[in-house]
């Protein structure tokens, strides 16, 4: 019986996470939860958003099963967590499918993209500070090394290979930022060739954007630096229906973290309003890591018939529903149980 890290998280992540493990015990899998705190209510409980038994309990199981993390906004408060936890543990791929669902309303209906994005450098490798005493200039290092882009593009192509995917897109913004871009799209050039069976293509981001936007069926795996890929997942949530329905994998080569692409969406929190459906996807994730497949199947088919029904969904994705985060759950429970 696997031991996995839970950490609830904070805003939302209680209610939703409380749904997914409902689910998960449904589905006939035994897995022993160590619950532990980070972020805001490890703050407020001991003082530090990361305590020192939280990563005792990573470092032991290697595998965690996480709701979002509040990070405040600008110069004050503590770092992000989130991102902490994938340089610490080196999860240097965020694996986040976007894919249509049968039953969510949404400008296209065949759009199937997963971003693989490099979780662990960048711009967000935490090298900022203020130049002057009045803090009025500010300045970011990006870091970009070829060890890292190396794992991660060549991760992309494996994934496809892997997945029966045809196609890894490299965004990039090489034409501007000549030697941390450069360097990535340098190294994606060079791997391409090694899977010839996976077709290639490059584009500028601001343009990918377009394009993900007026023609999604275009894309298939993309890769890309941390930035771009944090902000093109939201873009391809939108695409199919919110980020309500996207999980994301952060795998390293001796652990992994699984959790949705949502933060804790304060605007919502305590409402009952929060759509379980990308943590108990991101959980379908993380049993098929442990090779729990029949498992993951029966909870994604679960879930696929809920959404589509599109009665007993949160607001998100039927503005009529009366269901809530719970019945949502409760629902889902009860698909999984006819199976
Ligand atoms: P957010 O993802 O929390 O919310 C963006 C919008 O999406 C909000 O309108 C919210 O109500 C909606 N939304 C998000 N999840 C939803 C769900 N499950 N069901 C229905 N609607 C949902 O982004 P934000 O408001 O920019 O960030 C809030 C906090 O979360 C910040 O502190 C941010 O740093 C943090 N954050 C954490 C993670 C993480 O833990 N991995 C990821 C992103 C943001």
């Amino acid at each position: 019986m696997p031991t996995v890290t839970l950490i609830n998280g904070d805003g939302i992540g209680p209610s939703i996470m409380n749904e997914a493990l409902k689910v998960i015990a449904a589905s006939g899998v035994n897995i022993t939860w160590e619950e532990v705190d980070a972020g805001m209510a490890a703050f407020e409980k001991h003082g530090t958003p990361l305590p020192d038994e939280t990563l005792a309990s990573f470092d032991k199981t290697r595998l965690a099963f996480k709701g979002p993390l509040t990070t405040a906004v600008g110069g004050t408060g503590f770092r992000s967590i989130n991102v902490a936890l994938r340089q610490k543990y080196d999860l240097y791929a965020n694996v986040r499918p976007a894919k249509s669902w049968a039953g969510v309303n949404t400008r296209y209906e065949d759009v199937d993209i997963v971003i693989v994005r490099e979780n662990t450098e960048g711009l967000y490798a935490g090298l900022e500070h203020y130049l002057t005493p009045k803090k009025d200039i500010a300045e970011s290092l990006a870091v970009v090394t070829r060890v890292a882009s190396e794992r991660i593009i060549d991760y992309a192509f494996q994934y496809a290979r892997d997945n029966k995917r045809a196609k890894v897109t490299v965004c990039h913004k090489a034409n501007i930022l000549k030697y941390t871009q450069g360097l990535f799209l340098d190294v994606a050039r060079e791997i391409a060739p090694r899977y010839p069976d996976i077709q290639y293509d490059e584009k500028i981001i601001d343009a990918a954007c377009m394009h993900m936007v007026m023609n999604p069926k275009q894309f298939d795996v993309v890769v890309c630096t941390n930035m771009f890929g944090d902000i093109l997942s939201d873009l391809t949530a939108g695409l199919v229906g919110g980020l309500g329905l996207i999980p994301g994998a952060n795998i390293g080569a001796d652990a992994a973290l699984f959790e949705a692409v949502h933060g804790s969406a304060p605007d919502i929190t305590g409402k009952n309003l929060a759509n379980p459906t990308a943590v108990i996807m991101a959980g379908i994730m993380l049993l098929h890591h442990i090779g729990e497949h029949s498992a993951a199947d029966n909870i994604q088919a679960a879930v696929e018939k809920v959404v589509s029904d599109g009665v007993y969904v949160t607001p998100d994705l039927n503005p009529n529903s009366i269901a809530g985060t719970i019945e949502m759950g409760d629902v889902i429970v009860r698909e999984l149980q006819k199976v």
